[in-house]
């Protein structure tokens, strides 16, 4: 069986649990875990590329504080995360993968109260490709309108890669997959563009990027990595308030994120556009950045 087709619980490897690395099999936990009931949980998303993990600090650091702003403190420290992260990725020999830390509430409490809840930490790792099809990165994907919107921050912890944020994105996607698209493109709650279900989006406008300002949504590492790819080859970069209409000024457009990576845009619902020049830049930058190679000249 291809390892994508493989449940995620029946793999061979380890997995770091709790402080030390366990047989894959073996990372399990109880089903009276608060986590699983009240998605008091937060997770990272990191890809490995060339055996080193990409943005490994800039990850930690925001599992921390993800796990902040839902009220509760990680019993490791930063460098402790990044350890675990290195060495797991180590045990499972992983040259291009992903890694997947996460940090949740246990199961000595069960009710809306938890704050006598274990913390718990795990972190798997697995060879992974890419996101969507690998045609996607020439073609660019398909987007329908998503018809949740991202919550305003007084409504939900926007900030955070908090599990609970994700109902709405794994809704999104069900139903944009139905209609026979690849994603789906989320507004927030004043009508405005703010993102994909698990990834950023940039539009080029007459040779500017434009971005919408990350108010209600994750300021993505790989947004503001790319926010500086573009800035070194002298493109304007300008974060705003970006209404859906505005697509049909965009010449191309594409997501960013761990996952994604850069994956071009082809369609949102009736608006079409071609992966071009800025696209095929970026991801050129891109792919020498995160292996460490030097980046290509501004052309
Ligand atoms: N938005 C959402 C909802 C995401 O899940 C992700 C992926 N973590 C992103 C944006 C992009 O974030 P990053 O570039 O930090 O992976």
């Amino acid at each position: 069986m291809a390892t994508s087709l493989m449940p995620y619980d029946n793999r061979d490897g380890s997995i770091w649990f709790d402080g030390k690395l366990v047989p894959w099999r073996d990372a399990k936990i109880h089903v009276l875990t608060h986590a699983l009931h009240y998605a008091s949980a937060v997770f990272e998303g990191e890809r490995v590329y060339g055996g080193t993990i990409f943005k490994l600090r800039e990850h930690s650091q925001r599992l921390i504080d993800s796990a902040r702003i839902l009220g509760f403190e990680i019993p490791w420290k930063l460098e402790e995360i990044e350890a675990a992260c290195i060495a797991t990725v180590k045990a499972q020999n992983i040259k291009d993968g992903y890694v997947r830390p996460i940090a949740w509430r246990g199961p000595e409490q069960m009710g809306v109260s938890a704050q006598a809840t274990k913390i718990h930490m795990s972190i798997a790792v697995w060879d992974w490709g890419t996101y969507f099809a690998p045609e996607a990165r020439l073609k660019g994907i398909r987007m329908a309108w998503a018809k949740w919107s991202r919550p305003a921050p007084n409504t939900a912890p926007t900030k955070a890669k908090a599990s609970g944020l994700y109902m709405i994105c794994t809704l999104s996607k069900h139903a944009a997959e139905a209609a026979g698209y690849e994603d789906a493109l989320m507004l927030d709650w004043r009508g405005r563009i703010a993102e994909a279900t698990g990834a950023n989006i940039f539009l080029a406008i007459d040779g500017e990027l434009h971005t919408p300002t990350p108010d209600c949504f994750l300021d993505g590492i790989t947004r503001r990595h790319v926010i500086g790819l573009a800035k070194a080859r002298q493109l304007k970069v300008i974060e705003r308030a970006i209404m859906p209409e505005e697509l049909a000024k965009a010449q191309e457009v594409f997501l960013t994120g761990s996952a994604a990576e850069i994956t071009p845009v082809r369609e949102i619902g009736d608006y079409k556009f071609t992966p071009g020049a800025i696209t095929k830049a970026l991801i050129e930058d891109f792919d020498r950045s995160v292996r460490g190679l030097e980046k290509v000249s501004a052309a």
